[in-house]
Formats: structure tokens, sequence, C-alpha cells
């Protein structure tokens, strides 16, 4: 029983709480827990999913940057106390926490930051196997979406160079206190085997970046600024645009420019 009244929600911290048990309780295992020992929460508000994330053999650590849900959760968990984080997760150096261990990362997550937390994800891939959220449908069915597609950009690229993904289940704004104006969608993140791609990554990322900020063009009028030799130009991959190409002709890509001779 909570011993505190409920936390009110703050729109500028995009709290929707969400209030279907059997939901939360799906999200919570789609985790495998299988790979490493430590499970970090983002946003965990009033401890839907933590109560079953709480249950599993390994360790839960969650943060949180709203101080009335920190007080919330030291109330109600008090096993966690210790392993709750009061900060913002897309400022919050993590390996004062995990030093080098891998992770997971798991959460219903603030909308107006699921991308940044995506990046920031990409970033520590090395530490980090397993990752389910839910989202906004539209951005977690972006990031799954494959070539030829219209939603498919710049996190569909970056996020399935490194990792699987798997569209897991559609959410409604009914089961959410207050409501959101969309609907929501669960998105399932495995790393890779082999997740060290064959070609410069930072230089990935630039050209991935770059090649879809002018979506409508071609690769060859898109990429000018990296001052591309002509004869690499003439190379038919420059006549597409970003859209057309698959995560391995991006790495294909990458591997030209970074062997080209100006
Ligand atoms: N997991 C809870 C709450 C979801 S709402 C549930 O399903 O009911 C999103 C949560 O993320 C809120 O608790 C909000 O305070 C928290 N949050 C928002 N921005 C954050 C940030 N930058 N870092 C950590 N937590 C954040």
């Amino acid at each position: 029983m909570a011993n505190q009244h409920q936390v009110k929600a703050k729109k500028h911290l995009g709290q929707h709480f969400l209030e279907d048990e059997n939901v939360a309780q799906d999200i919570a295992v789609s985790l495998s827990f299988k790979g490493y020992d430590h499970v970090l929460e983002i946003g965990p508000g009033m401890g839907v999913l933590t109560k079953y994330l709480l249950k599993k053999e390994t360790t839960l650590h969650v943060i949180e940057i709203d101080t009335e849900s920190v007080d919330y959760l030291k109330n109600n968990y008090l096993h966690l106390a210790d392993r709750i984080i009061e900060k913002d997760f897309l400022k919050y150096d993590l390996n004062l926490v995990f030093e080098d261990q891998p992770f997971a990362i798991i959460g219903n997550f603030p909308y107006n930051i699921s991308s940044q937390i995506l990046f920031k994800t990409l970033e520590l891939r090395h530490q980090i196997p397993e990752f389910s959220g839910m989202f906004q449908k539209e951005v977690a069915k972006r990031i799954c979406s494959k070539e030829g597609s219209k939603v498919y950009g710049i996190l569909s690229v970056l996020t399935q160079a490194f990792y699987d993904a798997e569209y897991l289940f559609t959410v409604p704004p009914t089961v959410f206190n207050p409501p959101p104006k969309v609907d929501s969608g669960v998105l399932l993140l495995k790393r890779k085997e082999n997740f060290s791609l064959p070609c410069d990554e930072k230089l990935f990322f630039r050209v991935v970046k770059t090649g879809f900020q002018q979506r409508r063009k071609t690769l060859r009028n898109s990429l000018k600024t990296f001052n591309l030799s002509d004869n690499l130009k003439a190379n038919i991959i420059f006549g597409q645009r970003p859209e057309q190409l698959s995560v391995s002709q991006f790495i294909e890509l990458t591997s030209l420019i970074e062997n080209d001779v100006n």
C-alpha cells in the first residue's frame, strides 16, 4: 500500500503515469535479464514498472529527475533507497555507478527526450547489451523501419547498425494518467553479437547524420562538405537518396569515403 499521496503529474517532465499493471509487467519482462547483472530504469515515477523489476535477480538502479517521485519511491520501496539516482539521465555520468560493467536500460520514457535517451544509449553501446522502452508509437516505429520507408532516418540507421530492433506492442492513451495525445509503442533492442563496424564509427555517424539532413537530395549533393574526389562521386551509390540505402550500404559508403584519395 502506498503510504504517501500520489505524485502530481508535471507536464514539463513528460509525466504520464502508467496505470495498467498488465502492460507494466509486459514491459518489465521484455528484457532477458541475461548477460548482465545490472538494470537501469529511467524515469520510474511512482514505480509501476519498478516493482516488477525488483523481483528479478539482477540489481536494479533507477534514475529520476523529479524530487517528488524520488520521495515517493523512497517511502514505498525501502530496499531501493540507496539505488535511486536523483539526476537528469541525459547529463549524468553513468560510469559513476556502473564503472565499466554492462547494464540494461528500461523505462516508460518521458517522450520529450526519448530520442536523446536513445542517442545516449548508442554512445554507451559498449556497455548496454539490451534496451527496452516505451516511446511515442510513431518514434518506436521509425526506429525499427527499413530503407525505402518514409519514416526511415537517422535513428533507424544508427540504432540498427548496432542493435536488432523489434517493435513489441502498442499501448493506448487510456491506460495513462494523464493520457498522452498519441498512442505509445514498446521497443526492444538487443545488441548484435558483433557490433563493431568494419569502418570508422565516428565517420559513420557523421555520414548518416549529414546524409539525412537533406533527405530529398542525392548523396552526391548532401555529402558535399566531405570534399570527395570526382572519381568517388561517380560511384552509383552517390546517385541515391539516403532513404534508399540499407544499414550495410551506409557502412559501405562510409568505408568508401574513409578510403577516398583526394
Ligand atoms: N515509469 C513511470 C513514469 C513515466 S513518466 C510510469 O510508467 O508510470 C516519465 C518519468 O520520467 C517521470 O517520472 C519523469 O519525472 C521522469 N523524467 C523526466 N525527465 C527525466 C530525466 N531527464 N532524467 C530522469 N528522469 C526523467
